[in-house]
């Protein structure tokens, strides 16, 4: 099998495995007993934490360990609105982009329906990106807070961040970032993104799923929103996966330490990739930022199939890809990340996403190319639809 589904989820690397090993076995304590398993314990987390603030340039106490990406995306857009919204009745907006993932965009619904907030979206332009300008142009004095993805999960088009993070500023709006799909990818130094929160998963980048962190500025004031024995400074309760802890920060510093080389080649991985697609499939279309895209994620739209049936045809040649993001898979509905960039519903029916994580070989692209161009062909030569 070649899996190109890396933006889905990524297997656990072999040196998180080893490092987390020790706290599911002998010091499985728990890091608030007062004994010493559980100091143990302590030490452990305290140790992950010292090594995820040294990745992102912060102090350890603006780590907030989370089960994953959807908890630290709810717990920053939740709890930096709700405690800005209590210290100041009128701050009751926020503003979200187009393409956010459900666990952003979701979580500003609920603030519509139960919180009296008003959701702001901002549109991105053809190539999936928010410029500052129209950034500016939504932002309000009752603007409580900016969430905008650092890089998209279906098309891999990065965002300016720090330009976006500098425009909410100026009008005194925290900023939080999605940097899910961008961890192990890109830059990660809170201070060089500017912003005040990020949110972090594991199972992106090579460590266990139910693992991820929420970045939090200590200024920036936050409400929890798990409520419980007040772990991680009253943050985040619930006992503390130590081990994923463990792990998080194990394949956080792994990407840091192989990120420039990792990035270099898969980017001309993945380039190679889709000029072999574009040989094979003459009017496939490149989804995205031409340039300022993730290494990791190749997708187009392939015109005249439909993505469902591409993707079960590809996987009769061995190759697992997906249609847009994991998350939405199943819904017939097309992608609204494509149709925000401006792209007709029905072209966006027949998306298909290729990612890859740093394990990806030239040799298993361009099987994966060849098999591309026969399943279009196939779809297409047999009607799209029925070969579901
Ligand atoms: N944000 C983005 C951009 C994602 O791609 C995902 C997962 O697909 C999430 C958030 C959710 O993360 P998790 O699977 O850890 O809950």
């Amino acid at each position: 099998m070649i899996f190109l589904d890396a933006a889905a989820t990524t297997p656990v690397r072999r040196e998180v495995l080893d490092a987390m090993w020790p706290y599911f076995t002998g010091s499985f304590g728990n890091a608030s007993s007062h004994h010493t398993l559980g100091e143990a314990a302590a030490a452990a987390l305290a140790g992950a934490r010292a090594s995820v603030a040294g990745v992102l340039g912060c102090r350890q106490g603006d780590v907030v360990f989370t089960s994953g990406g959807t908890e630290a995306d709810n717990l920053a857009v939740k709890g930096i609105a709700l405690a800005r919204q209590a210290a100041n009745p009128s701050l009751n907006r926020v503003v979200i982009s187009a393409v956010e993932h459900p666990a952003v965009e979701e979580s500003a619904r609920y603030l519509e329906r139960f919180h009296g907030f008003a959701v702001d979206v901002v549109p991105v332009d053809g190539a999936g990106q928010v410029t500052p300008n129209a950034l500016a142009a939504v932002l309000r004095p009752e603007t409580a807070l900016v969430s905008i993805m650092y890089a998209n999960n279906e098309v891999g088009t990065i965002q300016p961040i720090a330009a976006l993070a500098e425009r909410a500023h100026e009008h005194g709006i925290p900023f939080h970032t999605d940097a899910v799909q961008a961890a192990g990818w890109l830059p990660l130094d809170t201070k060089a993104l500017g912003v005040d929160a990020m949110s972090i998963s594991g199972h992106k980048l090579g460590a266990p799923k139910g693992c991820g962190m929420l970045f939090v500025r200590s200024r920036t004031r936050l409400e929890p929103v798990i409520h419980g024995g007040g772990q991680e400074r009253g943050r985040r309760s619930g006992t503390e996966n130590v081990a994923g802890a463990v792990g998080l920060a194990t394949a956080l510093t792994l990407a840091r330490d192989r990120q420039a080389e990792e990035q270099a080649r898969v980017a001309a991985l993945r380039d190679r990739f889709i000029g072999a697609v574009a040989g094979g499939v003459p009017d496939a279309v490149l989804t995205g930022h031409p340039t300022e895209r993730l290494p990791s994620i190749a997708s187009f739209c392939f015109p005249g199939t439909s993505g469902e049936s591409v993707l079960l045809e590809l996987e009769r040649h061995g190759v697992v890809c997906s249609s847009g993001s994991a998350c939405a898979a199943g819904s017939d509905a097309p992608s609204t990340v494509l149709t925000a960039m401006g792209i007709p519903a029905e072209m966006a029916q027949t998306a298909v996403r290729f990612s890859f994580d740093a394990s990806v070989t030239r040799g298993d692209l361009d099987l994966a190319a060849a098999a591309v161009s026969a399943a279009v062909a196939r779809v297409k030569n047999l009607g799209a639809g029925q070969t579901r």
